[in-house]
């Protein structure tokens, strides 16, 4: 292994920053050489090149965002544009690639290494968490931290005017920040993709709160959950409800953004190494993750094929702490 391309793809994750520096640094370590690959898999079919060294990636380890861009690509989906991607490959003499990203950015990966018979080793970037193989994804930490920041302060305003508040939070087709967000915020609700919560269960669930002198409440909802949009689940609890005084706020990318806590900048860093490790074994097609605090790794059809599914214990507490009975 004598050089290899790093990227970072899809939707951006605090802590994709610590990632590269650690494939950069560990490239260093072992005299790989490495480059950065620009705006994803753009960089690849534009020929968007950044060669790094140890100094290129100096400070970038508490900056959220990502010094390497990233974009979503559509010319990559097409065969004429991994090809284009490939010839870009081939003229910068790269052995492999390590991907920075999502389930998106792990099933074109999945695509182009096996058409082209390249290794490729996928690093977990992600707020949602949703990738299956791995305990945690990098970004996860850091936006359910945001998130519970930012539902504390709504909390002291709906309880200062005895409010309803749903606050939307990030997770198109997995409820893991509404989820934990929700049971380390204190909401008294939450509305996630897994599960079907109907608008009268909702209004079952609020109607016993309130009954016990509750006056003020959170209800915490994932952008997919199954009830259908925030604004008008409130606008409808408002027309039933006047009482409750239900408000809206969505939280929207604030949740992408920010330094990285401890947990994920160490995930980055374990992770980022273990890619490169994974490259100099001579392995392909894989996702590096972290199970039960070891290193794992895990072929991208599976990772790409299976669901995680949420924590029912967790899902069963936020009804047992709302402060209800049985
Ligand atoms: P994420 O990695 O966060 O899930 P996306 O779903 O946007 O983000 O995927 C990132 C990029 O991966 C896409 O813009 C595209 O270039 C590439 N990609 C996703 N799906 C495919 C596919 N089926 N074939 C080829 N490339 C894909």
């Amino acid at each position: 292994l004598s050089k290899i391309g790093v990227l970072t793809s899809g939707g951006d994750a605090p802590g994709m920053n610590a990632a590269v520096r650690a494939v950069v640094r560990k490239c260093v370590y072992e005299n790989i050489k490495v480059t950065g690959i620009i705006k994803g898999y753009q960089g690849l079919v534009n020929g968007d090149f950044l060669p790094l060294n140890a100094g290129s990636v100096s400070g970038i380890l508490k900056d959220g965002g990502t010094m390497l861009k990233s974009a979503r690509c559509p010319e990559f989906r097409t065969p004429e544009g991994r090809a284009t991607a490939y010839e870009n490959f081939k003229k910068q003499k790269l052995d492999g690639l390590v991907v920075i990203g999502g389930d998106g950015t792990f099933t074109g990966a999945n695509i182009f290494g096996r058409e082209y018979n390249i290794p490729i080793i996928g690093v977990p970037g992600t707020i949602d968490n949703d990738l299956f193989g791995t305990d945690l994804t990098i970004g996860y930490d850091t936006a359910l931290n945001t998130v519970v920041d930012a539902v504390d302060k709504i909390r002291d305003t709906a309880t200062a005017h005895s409010r309803l508040f749903f606050i939307e939070v990030m997770g198109r087709d997995a409820g893991f920040i509404a989820l934990n967000a929700g049971v380390a915020s204190g909401a008294e609700v939450v509305l996630l993709p897994e599960k079907k919560t109907s608008y009268d269960d909702l209004k079952r669930f609020l109607e016993k709160q309130y009954s016990y002198s509750k006056d003020s409440s959170i209800v915490l909802v994932a952008e997919g959950k199954k009830m259908g949009n925030t604004f008008e689940i409130a606008q409808r609890v408002n027309e039933e409800h006047p009482e409750y005084d239900a408000r809206v706020t969505i939280l929207g990318h604030l949740q992408r953004g920010g330094s990285p806590t401890v947990a994920d900048r160490v995930l980055a860093s374990e992770l980022g190494v273990a890619a490169v490790e994974a490259l100099i074994d001579d392995q392909k097609s894989i996702m590096v993750g972290m199970v039960d605090g070891e290193i794992v790794h895990v072929p991208f059809n599976q990772a790409l094929k299976n669901k995680k599914g949420i924590n029912e214990r967790l899902f069963n507490l936020i009804n047992v702490l709302s402060g209800g009975k049985k």
